[in-house]
């Protein structure tokens, strides 16, 4: 099953055309021939021109500059780039083989714990990760197995099944989990305004079979942070009223590496006791590239040593936890440059420069009558808005769609239930897009409304519009 469906829209077997400037013309090179698409040539074609197919196919790719749906990080400095091209080769599992990688992975954990406010940094447990969705599954499964551990006696041999508290507004790696890990997902649905879980709801669906609640900070639908210490609160009255002691894991993909910087009075983390673990995605807020998260658990007793693997076969005998065995180090040197490039005080600067941004485009978009804000980026740096209750001219995936051929990618989406009625427009503001970027961006949006407000309706919701949400 491809599940990267190929676009067939030449014949098929139609294969790459040969552009004779770039292949020398050499028909003993094999250049006469057209090299197919999709099975693997008969024979090596020389590399200046494998390379020339591959790059001319990958300019077609969008300018990650002017993409406002992705949280990843799209710009770091040349010496991060010389970093990671030294690091290139390392493994991250070869930690006999690279003790020095592996010792900056220890302390961008340690750095970590402190700045999250483990009790005993120096005892906090944790790791990197591909991102955070690997990170989500790794906590996600601590959870599972203290809660088995402490259920031996209906689980599984009486059939007691795991659930796991969140809101519908999760991102996907949760359903992830719980499909794949086979943990019931008890979604607390949106009401009204509220977008995200709150405390009530979360400590209502708990039961004896509650692994966890999971508390994001910040949500991908619209950048705002679920209210963690009252969500803790809450869980902790239910432990008085009925003796159900339920752990908590604080999705922070972006947030854990906002919030300390910008949020300094917002308890959030392992101050609050019931916080078992965090994670948080390296390459968002973290400022590295893509391929790096990190999970850590707040001491050795959240993190059930029988899920840690020992392994001697690439010579030392390291303790691991994850899912993937290779890996690459290189974002792991990366992070650390970042945080010893950065400090304290840089990081606040950057995501407080990345929030100004955010916080002024959001206000001058909803000075337009068109529009009505749902958040304005004074948490995550990133703000949903919708159309304003008497636009019908036009709806979200149109101005998606137009603000396109402008070269801007703004994903339009609908929101989980009970809002599915709901559709918005997302920006998601990361270093690099700059006070002058948004400003040419509302250029761009101011110009298109008059055409869309002569539009007969709504033009409908175009696949390709709607797929572009990332979280
Ligand atoms: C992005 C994101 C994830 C998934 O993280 P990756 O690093 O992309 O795997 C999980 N949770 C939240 C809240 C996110 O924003």
């Amino acid at each position: 099953m491809a599940l990267h469906k190929g676009t067939h829209v030449r014949a098929p077997g139609r294969g790459y055309s040969v552009n004779p400037f770039y292949g020398e013309a050499d028909p003993v090179a094999g250049m006469a021939a057209e090299p197919p698409r999709h099975t693997l040539p008969d024979g090596p074609m020389p590399p200046h021109t494998a390379y020339q197919f591959v790059h001319d196919e990958l300019m077609l790719d969008g300018n990650a500059r002017l993409n406002l749906a992705t949280f990843v990080t799209t710009w770091m400095e040349p010496q991060a780039d010389v970093l990671l091209a030294e690091c290139r080769d390392k493994n991250m599992i070869d930690k006999d083989e690279y003790p020095r990688t592996a010792e900056l992975e220890r302390r961008c954990v340690a750095m970590l714990a402190d700045l999250w406010h483990a009790p005993d940094p120096a005892s906090a447990v944790g790791c990197s990760t591909t991102g955070s969705s690997e990170a989500c599954m790794l906590a996600g499964l601590a959870l599972k197995r203290r809660w088995a551990l402490a259920n031996a006696d209906r689980y599984p041999s009486r059939g007691a099944r795991p659930n796991l508290v969140m809101g519908a507004n999760v991102q996907v790696c949760w359903e992830k989990f719980c499909n794949f890990w086979e943990v019931e997902a008890r979604q607390v649905p949106m009401e009204g305004e509220r977008f995200h879980l709150d405390a009530a709801s979360a400590a209502a669906l708990c039961d004896e079979n509650t692994i966890g609640v999971v508390a994001v900070l910040g949500s991908t639908f619209d950048g705002s942070y679920e209210p963690v210490a009252d969500i803790c609160a809450a869980l902790d009255a239910l432990r008085e009223r009925t003796g159900l002691d339920v752990p908590v894991h604080v999705d922070g993909a972006s947030g854990a590496l906002v919030a300390p910087f910008l949020d300094t009075g917002l308890v959030w983390d392992f101050r609050l006791p019931r916080v078992a673990s965090i994670n948080a995605s390296g390459h968002k807020y973290g400022l590295v590239y893509p391929g790096v998260g990190w999970a850590l658990w707040r001491e050795r007793a959240a993190l059930p040593e029988e899920l840690v693997f020992r392994v001697n076969y690439l010579g030392g005998d390291m303790p691991t936890f994850a899912l993937n065995f290779s890996r690459p180090g290189a974002q792991v040197a990366a992070q650390y440059y970042t945080f010893l490039r950065l400090g304290r005080e840089g990081f606040r600067a950057v995501q407080q420069n990345t929030r100004d941004v955010a916080c002024r485009l959001a206000a001058r978009i909803g000075e337009l009558e068109e529009f009505r804000l749902l958040t304005r980026g004074d948490q995550l740096p990133v703000f949903a808005f919708t159309t304003a209750d008497g636009v019908t001219a036009f709806d979200v995936f149109d101005v998606s769609r137009r603000l396109r051929e402008r070269g801007w990618l703004v994903p339009a989406y609908s929101f989980p239930p009970d809002r599915e009625d709901l559709s918005v427009l997302r920006i998601v503001c990361r270093n690099g897009f700059t006070h002058d970027l948004a400003d040419l961006f509302l250029e761009d949006l101011h110009s298109l409304l008059p055409e869309l407000r002569r539009q007969p309706g709504p033009l409908g919701r175009p696949e390709a519009v709607a797929t572009a949400f990332h979280h």
